[in-house]
């Protein structure tokens, strides 16, 4: 049995059957009507982590679409397109998932560019050759809102955000995206555009065959499926100044989805992204680095938001270690006092009050990780910095302890 009918549940559905196995799709939504007929959908990784696994997995959806583009699957295509950004950027994380990434000229006001050709899914078109080749495969499609998973001897559970409720994990919650669905203008390639130095939500301009899709917004914690005027004319205007003719293209629709997201992950993943750090950091110092990592097994289980360590392991080891010839240690312990996760980062580098780090803190990593915080726990929580003896800086963090189980 298959659980949800958006692009997770028809793909599993139709890779089941090719195997030879029965299946049964149950969805609240039909295909047309799911998140996932919202999208604009290019092929990029967003809001995506660990950078490993979305990186493998990335590589194999692009290969996937790519074959799907090549035996003309409706609704997929091949296209280049251009990524504008704001500094100059290094290349992303996820570039050996694509077989070419080109540094092209930026325009202004851009200070860096590149363009890659992606696929690109008209999302109703393809759900619907989905849903055909489930039914033709021997598969049922069935609309049916569910309270829990069903039982079974095999269930798959692709219910996006409604794992929230159906898997118990609270910890699920929506990031809404509004689009605004033009008339095709004759685009053949689409475009990206970083919004401004504070983390913008990026704009982004996709042609499909008959209209082009525009965006795009991530509203975290925000479940309203209406879309906003407000949101729409705003979307109109960065499209606009993106790609100047979308201005003058008839508006077809305007639609939202919301995406299932987890601000938090399990600490093990955060900690497999500062190993993977301090290692590349490790060959770039020669033997000037040390590194040393301990975390028990109940911390390692618990809920953090996303990037709560690698901006202070980063601190430890640029403002730290990096300025001081002979090199240096950094520790990393994770361990869960008395219901609380706390987190301990050490160098003994130059420290706080002679490095460039002297505001105690306040620069944009750690500026940023408090603010974050507080977001999430109010005044649950604790960001300590402080020298460490003989030398070095000790930064603390403190949050309460929970897993996925708890409510
Ligand atoms: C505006 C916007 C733009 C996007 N652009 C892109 C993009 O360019 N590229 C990209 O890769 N991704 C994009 N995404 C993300 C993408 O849409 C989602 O990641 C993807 O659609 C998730 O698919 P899904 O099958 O997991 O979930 P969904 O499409 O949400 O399907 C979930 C299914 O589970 C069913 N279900 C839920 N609860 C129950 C229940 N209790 N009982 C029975 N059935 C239930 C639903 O009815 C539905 O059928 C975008 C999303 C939005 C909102």
């Amino acid at each position: 049995m298959v659980v949800g009918a958006g692009v997770v549940g028809l793909s599993c559905a139709l890779r089941l059957l090719e195997a030879g196995h029965r299946v049964d799709v149950l969805a609240r939504d039909l295909p047309l009507e799911t998140t996932s007929s919202v999208a604009a959908a290019i092929w990029y990784p967003y809001l995506a982590l660990p950078q490993d696994k979305v990186t493998a997995w990335g590589t194999a959806a692009y290969a996937e679409f790519a074959r799907q583009a090549d035996q003309g699957v409706d609704g997929v295509v091949m296209r280049r397109g251009t990524e504008l950004l704001r500094r100059r950027t290094p290349v992303p994380w996820w570039v050996d998932a694509v077989p070419a990434l080109d540094r092209v000229e930026p325009r202004a006001p851009y200070a860096d560019a590149w363009s890659f050709e992606t696929p690109v899914i008209d999302m109703p078109r393809y759900l619907r050759w989905l849903s055909e080749r489930v039914l033709d495969a021997g598969g049922t499609l069935t609309r049916m809102a569910l309270a829990r998973l069903p039982e079974g001897p095999l269930v798959v559970n692709c219910s996006g955000l409604g794992s929230r409720a159906l898997a118990g994990d609270a910890t699920t919650r929506p990031v809404r995206g509004q689009v605004v669905v033009v008339e095709q203008f004759g685009l053949s390639e689409w475009w990206v555009a970083e919004e401004g130095p504070e983390g913008q939500v990026p704009t982004y301009v996709v042609p499909r065959t008959d209209d082009v899709v525009l965006g795009g917004t991530d509203d975290d914690g925000d479940w309203s499926r209406t879309p906003s005027p407000e949101v729409a004319d705003d979307i109109l205007r960065r499209a606009s100044a993106l790609v100047p003719d979308v201005a003058k293209a008839r508006v077809l629709r305007h639609k939202v989805g919301l995406r299932p997201a987890r601000a938090e992950v399990r600490l093990e993943e955060e900690l497999h992204l500062v190993e993977q750090y301090l290692a590349i950091q490790r060959v770039r110092f020669n033997d000037r680095l040390t590194v040393g990592l301990r975390s028990t097994d109940d911390a390692r289980q618990a809920l953090v938001p996303q990037l709560i360590l690698q901006p202070v392991v980063e601190n430890a080891v640029r403002h730290g270690i990096a300025p001081r010839e002979s090199g240096g240690s950094v520790w990393v312990l994770a361990e869960r006092p008395d219901g609380r996760l706390r987190l301990v980062v050490e160098d003994d580098g130059v420290g706080i009050s002679d490095g460039p780090s002297a505001n105690a803190g306040a620069g944009i990593g750690l500026g940023g990780l408090r603010s974050r915080l507080a977001h999430l726990y109010g005044d649950d929580q604790r960001v300590e910095v402080a020298p460490r003896l003989p030398s070095g800086t000790r930064v603390t963090i403190e949050i309460p302890y929970r897993t996925t189980h708890d409510r």
